[in-house]
């Protein structure tokens, strides 16, 4: 019999677990949701609460409704929360290391017949799922940011994930309201693979004079249809990240088209790491974000 599940674990509170609790409670699952920071935790909850009260604002949730998927919502610093988990997904920090550590903790408490999966953007699948005591039950189910507004769920199979645990994970997605789509386990999958070479070659097209920042957003709005332009989105998602996930295609691929550039690796350097830091390929300090170059 295909197994229920009831209550689900995800580990790491940050911007991406904290949405996957989200969507979860949302659809009526239990969430333990657990983080090595508890302000880390503090925060998810508020986060949470207040796009919950955006909705009851709206009309679209109850006040009643409102209470009891707060209530679906535990969180802690310990893996005790997990014993009564019917599967967990890791949401942590991007570092094989973590995650890794982190797998093996959760293999002693999560029952061995519950499957586990990993929200990495990068990190294979097969490698990782070799760490746990399950790699037949171990599967990539990688979330887009913003979590309740993405519709994508990418999900990726290990070499050795068995075919119930693929189908448990499409089915879970399709319940969370997103469409899962297959991606085989090589670096960065589907999505990064296409969109991070198409950022990384903008801001080539900015490093070489090509066009001023503004010149290549307003041409790829405008010329693509894509609702932002390459150098805003990738302040949006964040220079260190976009380097990390071009350094993992270059290295994983051994391709010189992937090389990061120079003026990537420059920004990420100086600290200007985008939306986040105040200043990327815009100055977000001012009402409205101005172009540097
Ligand atoms: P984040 O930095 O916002 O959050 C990471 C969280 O993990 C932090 O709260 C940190 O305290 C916690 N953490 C670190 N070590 C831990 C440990 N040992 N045990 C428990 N918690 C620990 O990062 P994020 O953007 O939410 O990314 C999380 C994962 O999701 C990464 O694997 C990332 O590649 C992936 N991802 C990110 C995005 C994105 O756009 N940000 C999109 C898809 C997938």
């Amino acid at each position: 019999m295909a197994l229920e599940l009831k209550k689900v674990g995800v580990v790491g509170a940050g911007q991406m677990g904290t949405g996957i609790a989200q969507v979860l409670v949302q659809c009526g699952y239990d969430v333990y949701l657990m983080d090595v920071e508890k302000d880390r935790l503090e925060k998810a909850r508020s986060f949470i609460a207040s796009a919950l009260d955006k909705l009851e604002s709206k009309g679209k949730l109850s006040a009643a409704d409102k209470a009891a998927t707060l209530k679906r919502i535990q969180t802690g610093t310990d893996y005790e929360g997990f014993r009564t988990c019917d599967f967990a997904i890791e949401a942590a920090t991007e570092d094989e290391q973590v995650k890794k550590d982190i797998l093996k903790k959760l293999c002693q408490v999560v029952p061995k017949d519950r499957p586990l999966a990993t929200n990495t953007s990068s990190i294979s699948i097969t490698r990782l799922g070799a760490q746990t005591d399950r790699p037949a039950k171990f599967i990539g189910m990688h979330f887009m940011y913003p979590v309740p507004r993405m519709e994508l769920v990418e999900v990726i199979r290990g070499i050795a994930t068995e075919d119930e645990t693929y189908q448990l994970v499409r089915e879970l997605a399709k319940k969370l309201g997103k469409k899962p789509v297959t991606a085989e386990d090589f670096p960065a999958f589907i999505v990064n693979r296409i969109l991070l070479p198409m950022i990384n070659e903008a801001v080539y097209t900015l490093y070489e004079g090509v066009g001023t920042v503004e010149a290549i957003d307003t041409a790829m709005k405008l010329g693509t249809h894509h609702p932002m332009g390459p150098l805003e989105l990738a302040d949006f998602i964040g220079l260190d990240v976009c380097l990390s996930v071009m350094h993992v295609l270059h290295e994983g691929l051994a391709d010189t088209k992937y090389r990061p550039c120079p003026l990537l690796v420059k920004y990420v350097e100086a600290g200007w790491l985008g939306r986040k830091t105040g200043r990327g390929f815009y100055d977000y300090s001012g009402e409205t974000p101005v172009p540097t170059r």
